[in-house]
């Protein structure tokens, strides 16, 4: 089993990248915050203890994400490996995942300047049914409004509002960014330019796993 890990800050483009990576490795998608926006949806209690953290931009606490992931990597098991974005988030999690004796293959770094990232974010769109990122500058759907792969409603997501997305960002800076130094050590991390096109950090991230697939 194989298992690689995206991250980067909030709009680097880790949703879009991950959709492409899945199909072609058959590796099973785990995203964290598509996990709680369904738990969400489904007005579950977690959901309901998520949802304020979530729209105010915060950390949802480590136990809540790290048993979703023990969850997963326990129910899905006909794929070659697993794809986790957006965790870990924090030294602990990541330690956590070490703990599980989880071997990380690969580690991919997005990185994208905060300024990109603020007006990325204020055009971004989500399918309410499926939870596909669109992007109506960048990743326009077929038809307005409407989601190519299941017909879902485009939906703003609520922590995408400006001040939200600031919030978040320094959540990244001050949380997550130090993770690049911890994947470091290990020889594992790979830094992938985000700030180029969706096409080119796609062909950057195929080379970095690609002779490893
Ligand atoms: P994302 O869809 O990855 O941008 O996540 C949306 C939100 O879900 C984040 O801003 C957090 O509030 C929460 N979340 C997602 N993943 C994690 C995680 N690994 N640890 C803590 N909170 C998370």
């Amino acid at each position: 089993m194989k298992y690689y890990i995206l991250f980067g800050p909030p709009g680097a483009g880790k949703g879009t990248q991950a959709t492409a990576m899945v199909e072609k490795y058959n590796l099973h998608h785990i995203s964290t915050g598509a996990l709680l926006r369904k738990e969400i949806a489904a007005g579950t209690e977690l959901g309901l203890q998520a949802k304020a953290l979530i729209e105010k931009g915060c950390l949802v606490p480590d136990e809540v994400v790290e048993a979703m992931i023990e969850n997963e990597f326990k129910t899905v098991t006909e794929v070659d490996g697993f794809l986790l974005d957006g965790f870990p988030r924090t030294t602990a999690q990541a330690e956590a995942l070490e703990a599980a004796g989880v071997e990380i293959d690969k580690v991919l770094l997005l990185e994208v300047d905060d300024n990109k990232i603020v007006e990325r974010l204020s055009s971004r769109r989500e399918c309410s049914k499926c939870g596909i990122p669109y992007n109506i500058v960048s990743k326009r759907p077929a038809k307005e409004g409407i989601c190519d792969s299941c017909g879902g409603e485009l939906i703003i997501r609520k922590d995408d509002k400006p001040e939200t997305v600031r919030h978040r960002l320094e959540v990244y800076h001050e949380s997550t960014e130090i993770l690049k130094g911890f994947y470091e050590l290990t020889g594992r991390l790979r830094l992938v330019n985000g700030n180029q096109s969706i096409e080119g950090a796609n062909e950057d991230i195929l080379k970095a796993i690609g002779a490893q697939v």
